[in-house]
């Protein structure tokens, strides 16, 4: 029987077509989810601290419908309800010059760079997996990773409704070997964790100071449960490298803010990103080589 994993391993060029346009489409989801994702868990922990507080009168939370759905996309200064044919990926952006069409504010970049970079990172996994299960599992975490770094970035916070299901998700696929086996998945989700709790311990009793979020440890920790063990030592290495080297390149531009710090997250998530592209083995090897 011709199936459809035959016909795409056959059509090779339709089948990463196929998953450049789903990236896009996908990309756009991922902007709202940025947008919206860090408004709403801080709507959720304000209640919550009323609620404890016993404050029932509050200004801070309006009985207005807000979460990823609803209301629907519209411009964040004039308010203007996007219609379908304006929200297309990219071709919108370029159509309407950047600017919105009531207002014509900017919009800005980030929406279509984003779009684009959640398409063209899905279509470069898709092509180094081929047309097979592990494509798909490895594209889904792409799109995860890049929404982690995003917000990370913003808000230097990395959401537990997003790192935690990754990491209980990365145990389950291991039972069918999907990148790795069960146990190797097991111990890396413990020592991800583990490695980092430990170090941040000990920076914190040295200099007094809280080196990294919890996130970061829950994040390696992710990386552990997906690909093993055996991956975490490049991944923490090579993630570490580009933390130090961003920092000297803005303690240089005298642009480094002691207070704010840097996120880790992102340096994280491209290099276990990239040990999921090339393997921990190859990180580890080019290491040993300039090191
Ligand atoms: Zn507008």
């Amino acid at each position: 029987m011709y199936t459809f994993v035959e016909f795409f391993q056959n059509n090779l060029t339709i089948y990463l077509s196929s998953v450049f346009l789903i990236g896009l489409v996908v990309g756009s989801f991922l902007n709202v989810v940025i947008i919206r994702l860090p408004i709403i868990l801080e709507a959720g922990w304000k209640k919550e601290c009323c609620e404890l507080l016993e404050i029932k009168k509050n200004k801070i939370n309006s009985d207005k419908v807000f979460n990823l759905i609803f209301p629907s996309s519209h411009c964040p200064l004039c308010k203007y309800k996007i219609k379908i044919s304006q929200n297309i990926p990219i071709f919108s952006y370029l159509l309407l010059k950047g600017k919105c069409k009531n207002c014509r504010k900017d919009i800005s970049p980030r929406y279509p760079i984003i779009e684009l970079t959640s398409a063209v990172l899905a279509c470069f996994t898709a092509f180094i997996f081929g047309v097979s299960l592990q494509a798909f599992f490895a594209i889904c975490l792409t799109w995860s990773l890049i929404v982690l770094s995003v917000i990370d970035f913003d808000t230097r916070y990395l959401p537990d409704n997003i790192t935690l299901p990754l990491l209980w998700f990365g145990i389950l696929i291991s039972t069918f070997n999907i990148f790795t086996d069960i146990n190797s998945s097991i111990f890396g989700a413990i020592f991800g964790y583990g490695i980092l709790w430990t170090i941040n311990f000990f920076f914190r009793i040295i200099t007094g100071k809280v080196g990294m979020g919890h996130g970061d440890f829950k994040l390696l920790a992710v990386f552990g449960a997906w690909f093993g063990w055996q991956n975490l030592a490049p991944v923490l290495i090579l993630s570490s490298a580009i933390g130090i080297f961003v920092a000297l390149i803005l303690i240089f531009n005298k642009s480094y803010d002691k207070n704010k710090g840097i996120p880790f997250g992102p340096y994280l998530a491209f290099s276990g990103w990239l040990s999921m592209i090339v393997g921990g083995y190859v990180i580890s090897a080019y290491l040993n080589f300039i090191i």
